[in-house]
């Protein structure tokens, strides 16, 4: 039998396991009152409209759509999957409120952190069918920079940062709504990559163009020409654009137009050279 230790040991281990508990427990209390009250410069999230939230990832920018339940646009690079799950809890919302994920077009800036987000989120993930089969491949990401030789320096780089193949539930095709803040209308706007969507509510009147436009010292511009597959096609899209009603324009690494945004597009797309008249003049 092991000897019995003395009373006034046992109530300081007691009380020392008391201490520890209550300091853990206040740690808690404020790590809670710090995400609910965290001041502008150090929140996670920017509501854009009411129910639209931008999130700071890693490397770009997703969305939250906060109703009972919760959509996530996007899961930026690597790594973002911890920091959106943060930025869910700072609107109020917890883990088992995401029920959709929509994706925007497959890069690993967009899908990097969606393996891990997967694991903790019991949501269905949504992505336009030609960027589907990328994101769910056993193989890596395609590599997304158009020239060759920048793609081949930094192939080692994106072999070891490569998140692995997620999981596609749901195939998005041109014009489908999602149940989602009074209805989410895809628009198909590809050119960027082959599967890129623009995601319009029009009941909000917002448009989330990702990466398919660049908003750049206050002018739109085509999309990157360093990892855009077709910038005739990004054009074309950005005309597609241009036909639809909203007020505020949403990018994936950009700052957001907040009003007046469907003139300014219309106006960008009107300067935008039409691929017939570029093949004529050679
Ligand atoms: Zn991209
Ligand atoms: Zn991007």
């Amino acid at each position: 039998m092991l000897p019995r230790m003395p009373r006034a040991i046992d109530d300081t281990r007691a009380e020392f396991r008391a201490r520890q508990a209550r300091l853990r427990a206040r740690r808690a209390e404020i790590s809670a009152q710090w995400e609910e009250r965290r001041p502008a410069p150090f929140r996670l999230t920017r509501q854009i409209v009411p129910g639209l939230y931008q999130v700071r990832t890693r490397g770009s920018r997703a969305y939250l759509v906060v109703e009972d339940t919760v959509t996530v646009i996007d899961a930026g690079n690597p790594g973002s999957g911890e920091r959106i799950l943060a930025a869910v809890r700072e609107v109020g919302k917890t883990a088992d409120d995401v029920r959709d994920i929509v994706i925007t077009h497959a890069h690993i800036d967009h899908v990097g952190g969606l393996p891990e987000l997967q694991k903790h989120v019991p949501a269905r993930t949504a992505v336009h069918l030609a960027d589907a089969p990328q994101v769910a491949s056993e193989q890596p990401l395609p590599n997304p920079f158009m020239n060759p030789v920048l793609a081949r320096l930094l192939d080692p780089y994106l072999l070891w940062t490569d998140p692995g193949p997620a999981r596609v539930d749901v195939l998005l095709n041109d014009s489908d709504e999602l149940p989602v803040l009074g209805g989410l209308r895809v628009v198909h706007a590809p050119g960027h990559t082959d599967g890129s969507i623009a995601l319009h509510f029009p009941s909000r009147g917002v448009l989330i163009v990702g990466d398919a436009m660049q908003h750049k010292l206050g002018r739109l511009m085509l999309p990157s020409r360093l990892f855009s597959k077709d910038l005739d096609e990004a054009a074309s899209s950005i005309r597609k654009l241009a036909t639809l009603d909203f007020e505020t324009l949403c990018f994936s690494h950009f700052r957001p137009v907040l009003c007046g945004a469907d003139r300014r597009v219309r106006e960008f797309a009107s300067t935008l050279d039409r691929p017939a008249q570029r093949a004529a003049t050679g």
